[in-house]
């Protein structure tokens, strides 16, 4: 339990512990068909996007950095973090696959990455080639610029380190990111304001946190909790960067949505480290505000390229600017969601973390709806293009420009979405089980084999078969299991409505209330059979009336997967935003085997009306006018844009 995904096996506050990353794995299915691309054509694919100099440059810091290689620095300055978030997807893979070669491809870039590193911990590309090119001339000064993102840089390093060290027994990365761990201290000690006004996407809060529980060094947590408290000291700060009030003051989400959800991320390793109540209190209110007022229906967060707080305020001079950010409660809008790829993975984390913390079945379902839909949508089927922003409606005649493509790319100038994506995939299997002293905990379903050991060092070894997210019959075979007697929680979805369990072909509950674990208690043996029934009929969601955007709208969500639909599968002379809904409609849902990877889609009759002459209007008298009739076929946001250019909505018109 000390070698997963985030090890909490010691975390006081922590209710529950990860099982390590080699205990299971996907043995068929969805998540083994997503993880099989992640590991064939994602890793690899990106490889040879980071690695080329005509193209990103990532690398060739590091090799320029090291002095291995002449040259400037290339790329953003927070390039370093994401070329660690590549490597913490290729580590996990390792943990699972035990590839040799990508062992050795690991150690060729450790290697580089440790000769890039200064003898005082220090590391951070562009600043150590701008002192190792002008050595006593004009360079660049550690934490000189917020915008060096250097924190940021030095947290991804600090998490990838913890996974190689767990998925290899090597501590080769980890003594990288132990004197980097230790400069950040020192920094710390020394200037605690200056390091504040740094923390810019603050992924040393959850590195720094699990350096310390893979360590043990008291001075890491020392350094977590303090990370937190320095927030305070910053001067001038803002809501966009969520420095404006004391942390533990705030009771809503504001301002960038990716700073936001990792400082959520870090200050829940803290809390449960320290158990400080004034954290949970402000995050459980932080996130009641985001998933009762702020999160897309895709579990996307960050609704705003750019926007203004505090919002409103009686004093306009205490309203500053924000971008990619969290807009105000109920503020979705579709076709300008922002919804920044990276913003997505940020929740997903931040959900896990509050998961094992409070051991709550609503971090899990929002985990659940965070993976399926807005982590997945961000790349392409083949593993090989990408979304940077994650709007709900897509719309070809749009009379103004966006900051980002809306169609997928093979390559993002700014690329810090793409590897998170891919890390993330590779490790949804770490998220399936937890383990606490009562038992085990099933929070994601799926085929696969978990071969583990209980709270006390127990064996229990089981297997999970299953046709999920297509179909909610679930079958958990256990192999083996201790003498003693212990519980097996099983998640029931907030939405699903009469599961059912048996075991060993007897009914053991009916209409088991959602949204919670129904445990099950007593002593198993090899061969106990549990099944899981968690219907899956399709329906419509609707909005609470105040989001003015979906107004009368309807989204189509069937088991945890949310639909849309793309204009590609629409006969040519219809108009996607002439569709509507019948309040009655019957969908039919089918698995098509050779569409989108193997979708299953929904069809059912809709409604057209035509929009007729809308030039040089803006409003019209309503005519009632009857619909024509149109066949429509579904098929999940996540598998959408990958036919060629299209139109695309998750939300439609009730009429
Ligand atoms: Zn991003």
């Amino acid at each position: 339990m000390e070698k997963g995904i985030t090890n909490t096996s010691a975390s006081r506050f922590a209710k529950l512990r990860s099982v390590d990353i080699d205990d299971v794995r996907w043995t068929g299915g969805f998540w083994a068909e997503r993880f099989e691309t992640c590991r064939k054509n994602m890793i690899p694919n990106m490889w040879t996007l980071l690695e080329n100099p005509e193209i990103s440059g990532a690398y060739e810091n590091f090799l320029i950095a090291s002095g291995q290689k002449q040259g400037r620095h290339r790329g953003p300055k927070w390039n370093d973090g994401d070329f660690y978030k590549w490597l913490e997807a290729v580590a996990f893979v390792y943990g699972v696959t035990k590839d040799e070669q990508l062992d050795r491809q690991m150690d060729q870039i450790i290697e580089v990455i440790g000769k890039a590193q200064r003898e005082d911990g220090y590391i951070h590309t562009s600043v150590i080639i701008s002192q190792r090119g002008r050595a006593g001339g004009n360079t660049e000064t550690e934490f000189e610029n917020r915008l060096d993102f250097e924190t940021y840089n030095m947290g991804h390093l600090m998490t990838c380190a913890c996974i190689h060290y767990r998925a290899t027994g090597k501590t080769t990365l980890l003594d990288i990111a132990r004197k980097a761990a230790d400069y950040l201290y020192m920094f710390y000690k020394k200037a605690p304001e200056n390091l504040a006004n740094n923390a810019i996407c603050p992924s040393h809060y959850m590195g720094v946190v699990e350096m310390y529980r893979t360590t043990r060094d008291p001075r890491y947590l020392e350094l977590a909790k303090g990370l937190i408290d320095i927030r305070d000291l910053v001067k001038e700060g803002s809501d966009h960067n969520q420095d404006r009030i004391p942390f533990r003051k705030q009771t809503k989400a504001v301002g960038h949505a990716v700073r936001a959800n990792y400082l959520y991320a870090g200050a829940t390793d803290i809390y449960a480290e320290t158990g400080d109540k004034s954290l949970m209190d402000a995050l459980d209110s932080i996130w009641r505000d985001i998933a009762y007022t702020k999160v897309y229906v895709t579990g996307s967060t960050g609704a705003l390229y750019d926007g203004a707080s505090p919002d409103g305020s009686k004093s306009h001079s205490a309203i500053q600017l924000v971008h990619q950010a969290y807009g105000r409660e109920y503020q979705l809008p579709n076709v300008t969601a922002y919804n920044e790829s990276c913003a997505t993975v940020g929740f997903a984390l931040w959900n896990w973390r509050m998961l094992e913390v409070t051991a709550q079945a609503r971090f899990a379902d929002m985990l659940e709806l965070t993976l399926y839909n807005g982590v997945l949508s961000t790349i392409s089927l083949d593993g090989k293009e990408y979304f940077y922003t994650n709007p709900l409606r897509v719309v070809e005649d749009l009379p103004f420009e966006l900051r980002w493509s809306r169609q997928r790319e093979k390559y993002i100038s700014c690329f810090c979405c793409p590897p998170n994506t891919v890390r993330t995939i590779a490790e949804v299997i770490s998220y399936a089980y937890s383990i606490s002293d009562e038992g085990l905990w099933i929070n994601l379903y799926g085929s696969n084999v978990l071969d583990t050991n209980l709270s006390g060092g127990a064996a229990l070894k089981l297997r999970q078969q299953t046709n999920y997210p297509w179909d909610g019959a679930i079958r958990i075979i256990v192999e083996n299991a201790p003498e003693k007697e212990f519980s097996i929680f099983l998640r029931i979805p907030g939405w699903a409505e009469n599961a059912g369990v048996t075991i060993n072909g007897k009914t053991i509950a009916e209409n088991i209330k959602s949204g919670q674990y129904f445990p099950i208690r007593r002593t198993w043996s090899a061969g106990d059979t549990i099944e899981l029934t968690l219907p899956m009929p399709v329906r419509l969601i609707e909005a609470h009336p105040m989001v003015e955007e979906i107004r009368n709208e309807v989204a189509v969500k069937r088991g945890p997967i949310v639909y849309c639909l793309e204009s590609t599968d629409l006969p040519e002379n219809v108009e996607m935003l002439d569709v509507a809904i019948p309040p009655a409609i019957k969908f039919k849902s089918r698995f098509e085997s050779d569409l989108l990877y193997g979708v299953t889609v929904l069809q059912g009759k809709a409604h057209v009306f035509a929009g007729g002459d809308w030039s040089d209007k803006l409003y019209r008298t309503f005519t009632d006018r009857r619909p024509e009739e149109v066949d429509i076929r579904l098929i999940p946001y996540y598998a959408w844009g990958n036919r060629g250019k299209s139109e695309m909505t998750v939300w439609l018109p009730l009429r």
